[in-house]
Order: C-alpha cells, then structure tokens, then sequence
C-alpha cells in the first residue's frame, strides 16, 4: 500500500478532475491525505482521503479583490503563494515527516505542494487541469501590456518573498522556478495531446490523460425535441449580470429550453422576470446537464470545455482572462465551437443559430468526444502516480 498526499488551491476547477483520481487510488487499497479548503471536503472524503483543511492559513481575500487580481495582479498573487507556503509551513512539514508519503500530487498552481515535496525530499508529481503551460504556450496568452507592465513593476515584491521562503529553508533560485513546469517533471494533464495546443513542445514525462470526469449519480431525462441550451460562466469570474440578462433577452422567445447556472453569488432575483422556458440555478450538477445539451455557452474554463467535449457537446465561446481565451481559441480552431462577437442578445441568438444550423460543430465535438473517452481518464492518472511510486522503490 502506497501513501500519497495531494494539495490543491480553493477552486473546483482545480480540484473537480483530482477526485476520480483520489477514488480511484483509494480503491486499490491506497492511503491518500487530501490538502485543501472546507468547500471541498464533502468532495474530498466522499472518494475516500484523509481531508486537512487549509482555510485559516489562507491570506483573507474578497471575491472583489480576487477577481480584480486573477491572471492580471501577478505579484499579489506571488505574494499570496509565499504568505501560504510559510503559515503552513510548520504544520505540514511535522505532518508529513511523521506520515512519510511516497509521494506529493500538487496542483499546477498550488506551488506550496510543490516547495514542500522539494523541501522533505518527497517525489513531486504536477497535476494540471488548464492547458500544459510552458515558454511557447505562453506566447498564446496574448497578455495586455497592463499585465505585463505590473508583472515587471511588481518585481521588487516578488524579490523580497523569494527571500522570506529561503529564510525558511526553501532553496529556490527564482519565482521563475517555483511558478514553471519543466520538461524533467513528472506531470498530468487532463487533457489529450490531441486538443493541447503546441504538445510536441513537451516532454514524455507529460502524461496527457484526458478529462478526469466524475460520474454524476443523476440521469437527466431523454432529449426533448426542443433544442436545450446550458449557459456557465464557472465558478469564480461569475457576477456577470449584464451577460445573463442579455441570454435572457436573447432565448426568451425563443423555441429553445435554457438551463441557466449563475453561480452562488449571483442574486437570481435580481436579474428580473425568468421567463417560462428558462431554468436558473446557482449551482447544477453540469455532468449531468451536459449530457443531454445540445450547445453549451461557456466561458472557456479548462474544465468546462473538457467536459463539454467529453460529451460531444459544440460550444459558444465566451472567454473571460486570458487563459480561458486559449482555450477558446482551441476549440474554435478544432471547429467545435465559435466565438461570441460580443456580450450583446443579437450574437448571442445568432451564435447559437449558427452552432444548432451547421452540424461539422457537432461532429468536430463528437471526434474529439471519442478521443477524450479513449485517453484514460482518472484511471491512467492514477496508474502514473502508482508507475512513479514503483519506480523510486
Ligand atoms: N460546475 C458545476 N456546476 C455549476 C458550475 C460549474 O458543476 O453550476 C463545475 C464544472 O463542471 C467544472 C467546474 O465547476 O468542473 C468549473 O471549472 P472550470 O475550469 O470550467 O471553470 P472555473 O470555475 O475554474 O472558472
């Protein structure tokens, strides 16, 4: 029996595709240690790991401060990385000297797991829900000059916590060190080779998984005749108020059934009168939506769209940051989807128009939907972490 400890950052996105993975490797009689946020643990020991929670070592920030700072303030969030890393410092340390792991599973963005596993000398596997990133990928993210210009203003900032994690024993030459992936670590993606941009820039030590889907115990009735629409904007970038009246004013006329989720901090009353045909929801359960959808308008989060084409469902895209625009772009060069012109009820009608009229966006979502089915999933994942643990013994 193996012992494995994974660490994740408080978002579904980077955690929903670890939990196959997490009961898969429990199933085989593994023990797993879960570090992550109280959101999450229902989720966490529902596949069968130990939960630690994280939340009261977090930095406090408001959804207003987060959202002004996500993929555009870049040495806050190198600052938030640093703070973290050192207030759990002590506590996981001692944890995981006494437990002993064979080895960490860490986010791609939760870089404390990373600075631990380097520190205790455990063996580090990165766990990627976005696209694999690296020095060609980067050029794709089409950063506005603002954020490249607080990336380099905020250069004295970085300096001064690269110095704060060395005082307490973390060797580390450069942020440059802490925040990139190279091409000698053991990583998984949860996507194919197939749908990652530019993946012959990367090495064997890659594994392109594919989407990590957990299995949704409910099962949505038959399509109807009526063309069903799901409308996410995910779960962090989702206050939009101005975009789901406008899907309002564009569906409600229409012969279209609409399954609307807003996120839990979008007051639904305050959109106005939901028309008949109109379902809206804070929260869904989206594995089961997608599974009778017939077009899905997103905002591009990685998870979304893998899911989306698990299930061959065409897209309209609507990406919000820069990594989401990747993504989206992605998907429309595969043609399994199209972008929206603009946040305004006419394109939205007229994308969704066009997406139900042609049906290559259909097929395109159905080929990749067979090569996503094909990648192995939660299961391949976990027989990586199990191939780098038989490795090291
Ligand atoms: N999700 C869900 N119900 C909702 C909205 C989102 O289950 O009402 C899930 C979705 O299935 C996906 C995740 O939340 O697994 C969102 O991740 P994504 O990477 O698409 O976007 P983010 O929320 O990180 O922006």
């Amino acid at each position: 029996m193996s012992k494995i400890v994974f660490f994740s950052i408080p978002a579904h996105g980077h955690t929903n595709p670890t939990i196959p993975v997490v009961f898969e490797l429990v199933s085989k009689g593994h023990e797993v240690w879960y570090y992550s946020f109280k959101e999450f643990q229902e989720k966490i020991e529902g596949a069968g790991a130990k939960f630690i929670p994280c939340d009261e070592f977090l930095p406090p920030i408001s959804q207003q401060e987060l959202n002004r700072k996500a993929g555009k303030d870049f040495a806050a969030l190198i600052e938030m990385i640093v703070n973290t890393t050192v207030t759990l410092d002590e506590k996981v340390c001692s944890e995981l000297r006494e437990f002993q792991p064979d080895c960490i599973v860490s986010d791609s963005l939760c870089f404390w797991g990373k600075l631990f596993s380097k520190k205790l000398r455990i063996p580090y596997i990165c766990s990627t829900t976005t696209f694999a990133f690296n020095q060609y990928t980067a050029k794709l993210m089409k950063r506005s000059i603002k954020e490249i210009l607080g990336m380099i203003t905020g250069m004295p900032r970085i300096n001064k916590k690269m110095q704060l994690l060395r005082s307490h024993g973390y060797e580390v030459d450069s942020f440059i060190s802490i925040i990139q992936n190279d091409n000698e670590t053991d990583t998984i993606v949860y996507t194919t080779k197939e749908f990652q941009p530019m993946a012959e820039t990367f090495s064997d030590r890659y594994a392109f998984v594919g989407p990590s889907i957990r299995l949704s115990p409910k099962v949505l009735g038959e399509r109807k005749s009526k063309k069903f629409i799901y409308i996410s904007l995910g779960t962090v970038l989702n206050q939009n108020k101005d975009f789901y009246q406008n899907c309002i004013k564009a569906f409600k006329d229409s012969g279209y059934d609409i399954m609307m989720s807003v996120g839990e901090k979008t007051d639904i009353a305050s959109l106005g009168r939901i028309p008949k045909n109109f379902t809206v929801k804070n929260y869904v359960d989206q594995i089961a939506i997608l599974q009778r959808a017939d077009v899905f308008i997103t905002h591009c989060g990685m998870n979304s769209v893998n899911e989306s084409l698990y299930y061959g469902v065409p897209m309209v895209l609507f990406p919000i940051h820069s990594e989401q625009g990747v993504v989206a772009d992605r998907v429309a060069e595969l043609g399994a989807g199209i972008k929206l012109k603009r946040n305004r009820p006419k394109f939205l009608a007229k994308a969704i128009a066009d997406v139900l009229e042609d049906q290559t966006f259909l097929q395109n979502a159905q080929k990749l939907s067979r090569n996503f089915r094909n990648a192995g999933g939660a299961v391949e994942a976990a027989n990586v972490i199990l191939a780098k643990i038989n490795k090291k013994s």
